[in-house]
């Protein structure tokens, strides 16, 4: 616990403004990914869902996607989680509810899921267990798992990504090793244990406990790592939520275009899911949506990568921050370089929040709309609350979207992680929340 601990290192809350944003258009010619990568990977976990309703039954309703609500917030809900100083016009806002995803329990899902089964896939296919157009379904018969446990499926994580590639390698029948970095919670790998997932706990930080994890596979030609600073099928993975909220935006008759400004706020660790999510967003809405990464002040990798742009690698040690912070899925010293090189044009910005405002918003969350999110699910309410009264923000929605737009505007909250905590620690999050306010500072 951080509070009251003068050595602390962490600035104050800030909301930073990327003076290198470009039109959509411009920045997607540059990338060297396009809409069609986004569609393949839908198309892949489409091929999987069989397999999927098979190995998770709690997915047959969902006919096998693992995908979560948008949830309406009403106006008096919005006001009293965005503590704005007077009745403004500045639209509506949703949660886009991936602290309930199935499975893993977080946006890891997206991503970590997506990539053990585009490496299942591989395999299916190099030893003739599936036919390009056949039944995945049987990926879950002996003679595949005969094949797939003699392979490792190995990952370096704060929690969350071992749990989505732990629980999904195991069920398929891999060998599955986590790397822990020093804050991942006990209840996490203890989960993973008990799905039978090797959990080797590092003493350092999440940067070397990906670097060791990289390094151990490297050894093993059955093994594949999951390589979260690097990996651009994680990536694509996490891009297919773009297209997911295109339909439910559709579905409940919201536009998202010119007139209608869409505001996406995403926690932000090493930066492959929100950076995926925006590339997507991005390919499907163009200039109409605004996205913004939101960090723990003491871990603000991302802003401190974007703030430099000549200076690949640079953590937050650099830039005088401790990695200190109960946002365990957001305590990452290093930025993705991917994440960051596809997202220098294409990001509006980065807000910061201090702890006590995670665990502000963390009970708010939950005693307003009844939501058990996580720490690091909590800081996405920064983002509007930010944009919409921080002089940064005033000056970007001005120059950004003109008139009375800002009154149709739909403004989510991403929040990424949360279900499979325990209640009793919840309970103990719930109680420093409704002790502690916000820090404005
Ligand atoms: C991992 C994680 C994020 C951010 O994803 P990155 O790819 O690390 O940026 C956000 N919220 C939660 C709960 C997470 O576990």
């Amino acid at each position: 616990m951080q509070q009251g601990n003068g050595s602390h290192k962490a600035p104050k809350a800030e909301l930073w403004v990327n003076p290198d944003l470009r039109p959509a258009s411009d920045a997607l010619a540059q990338a060297d990914i396009s809409l069609a990568d986004v569609e393949d990977a839908q198309a892949r976990l489409a091929r999987f869902a069989p397999l999927l309703v098979r190995l998770f039954p709690e997915l047959a309703a969902a006919q096998g996607l693992i995908e979560s609500a948008l949830l309406p917030v009403s106006a008096q809900q919005a006001e009293q989680l965005l503590d704005l100083p007077a009745r403004q016009a500045w639209g509506r806002l949703l949660v886009k509810a991936d602290h309930d995803l199935p499975v893993a329990g977080s946006i890891k899902a997206r991503g970590g899921i997506y990539e053990v089964l585009a490496y299942t896939e591989r395999l299916a296919l190099q030893h003739g267990l599936i036919q390009a157009d056949g039944d995945y379904a049987t990926l879950a018969d002996a003679p595949a798992r005969r094949v797939f446990e003699r392979h490792t499926v190995s990952v370096g994580s704060t929690g969350n990504l071992g749990m989505s590639i732990g629980i999904m390698a195991a069920a398929l029948g891999f060998k599955a090793t986590v790397h822990m970095s020093a804050e991942a919670k006990q209840w996490k790998k203890d989960k993973l244990r008990s799905h039978g997932v090797q959990v080797i706990e590092h003493a350092g930080d999440y940067a070397a406990a990906v670097h060791t994890g990289r390094q151990a596979a490297q050894r093993d030609p059955l093994s594949h790592f999951v390589d979260d600073e690097r990996s651009l099928t994680l990536f694509l993975g996490y891009s297919v939520a773009a297209l997911r909220l295109r339909a439910q935006l559709a579905a409940q008759g919201i536009a998202a275009d010119a007139d209608h400004p869409l505001f996406v706020y995403l926690p932000c660790g090493v930066g492959g899911a929100p950076a995926g999510i925006t590339f997507g967003l991005k390919q499907v809405f163009g200039d109409a949506v605004h996205c913004w990464f939101v960090e723990p002040t003491a871990a603000a990798c991302f802003l401190t990568r974007m703030r430099h742009p000549d200076r690949p690698g640079i953590s937050v040690y650099d830039a005088g921050m401790d990695n200190v912070t109960q946002a365990d899925g957001l305590a990452v010293p290093v930025a993705s370089e991917l994440a960051y090189a596809q997202m220098r044009h294409l990001l509006s910005g980065v807000a910061t929040a201090a702890d006590a405002t995670l665990f502000a918003d963390l009970a708010a969350l939950h005693d307003t709309a009844g939501l058990q999110v996580e720490p690091s699910a909590a800081a996405a309410l920064s983002g509007p609350r930010m944009l919409l009264t921080e002089p940064a923000g005033v000056a970007y929605l001005r120059a950004h979207v003109p008139g009375e737009r800002l009154a149709c505007a739909t403004h989510i909250v991403w929040s990424t992680g949360g279900r499979f905590v325990p209640r009793d620690e919840f309970e103990g999050f719930l109680a420093r929340g409704r002790s502690v306010g916000r820090a404005t500072g």
